[in-house]
């Protein structure tokens, strides 16, 4: 497959990985996927003879610690390896050895060890934690303050499009791309949500579905009739579906959406007075944030792409 990959790239695309949670192996591309297997294969000694439990051991070894974003166990995993090739059974069929790994991969293999695969998915993974940490203080400190924070002069709206606007950086600390959302009700913040449709591996993953199921589940009511829906980008007609079903009383929108946006740019569903008769509609609050937020991920994902420290065809 042409061009071989150096250690450091091999170390920071899993790690790019490793800040992940619930990663499938079916749903990652093709050499994101050779990456992980052979990351996997390294944990097992070299031109060494295994047991099956021997093997299982060194695969448990990898999922808890480089492997611990993968959604899977190590039976699976072994099954995965040993259909693609990365281990091999010997003749009897009871004894497991590391395979041969591709050609992109085998000379950047040959530097790398278990101790430096788990350290760059450690290092990752705890940056993340403390980001989100960060993350949660700050928003904890606005939604205690609540609507009281607005002064006279602010715009309500925009205080609140400022809470959505910070879930939608928890999207992309995950790859995802940067939508937040914030269901209120009588002024507080009742429920956040952010885009993770790639990481859950569940198209219906966007950050209102994940706002307006954290409400409903906090209320026990799967209507949230006096509840307003705060969303950085214009809903598409999934969203805008399921908060006619919720009846959700109002909902506020920051950047308008030409591809998907079902609130006006592309079909306007709220306008349909057969579908709609609950949900009011605000557009356009904080637009530019919440739209430059975009396209700043597009062009960092571009450029990764080019760079080589992203695959061609990885989502988004
Ligand atoms: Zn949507």
């Amino acid at each position: 497959m042409g061009l071989t990959i150096s250690p450091a790239d091999w170390l920071d695309r899993l790690a790019r990985l490793g800040g992940r949670d619930g990663v499938h192996l079916a749903s990652l591309a093709r050499r994101e996927q050779e990456l992980v297997f052979a990351s996997a294969a390294l944990f097992l000694p070299a031109g060494e003879s295994l047991t099956e439990r021997e093997a299982n051991e060194c695969l448990k070894r990898f999922l808890s610690s480089a492997g611990s974003m993968l959604a899977t166990d190590h039976v699976e995993l072994r099954r995965w390896l040993a259909d693609a090739a990365f281990i091999r059974r010997t003749d009897r069929g009871t004894d497991y050895r590391r395979g041969e790994l591709p050609e992109w991969l085998r000379d950047a293999a040959s530097t790398l060890d278990q101790a430096c695969l788990s350290e760059a998915v450690a290092t990752a993974r705890d940056e993340r934690a403390q980001k989100q940490a960060a993350r949660k203080q700050a928003w904890l400190a606005h939604a205690a303050a609540g609507i009281d924070v607005v002064e006279e002069t602010q715009d309500a709206d925009e205080v609140l499009m400022k809470l959505a606007i910070d879930q939608a950086h928890n999207a992309w600390a995950l790859g995802e791309v940067p939508v937040g959302a914030v269901v209120v009700k009588d002024g507080r913040v009742i429920a956040t949500g952010f885009n993770q449709p790639v990481g859950n591996s569940d198209p219906t993953a966007h950050a209102e579905v994940q706002a307006m199921r954290e409400a409903a589940e906090l209320l026990g009511n799967y209507r949230l009739a006096d509840c307003e829906l705060y969303v950085t980008l214009e809903p598409c007609a999934m969203c805008a579906g399921a908060m006619q079903h919720a009846r959700i009383a109002r909902l506020v929108y920051g950047a308008a959406d030409s591809k998907t946006g079902a609130c006006g740019s592309v079909i306007d569903l709220f306008a349909e007075p057969r579908l709609n008769h609950h949900t009011q509609v605000r557009a356009g609050v904080l637009a530019g944030e919440c739209g430059e937020l975009l396209s700043k991920f597009f062009a960092e994902r571009r450029e990764l792409k080019q760079a080589g420290a992203l695959p061609a065809d990885s989502d988004p």
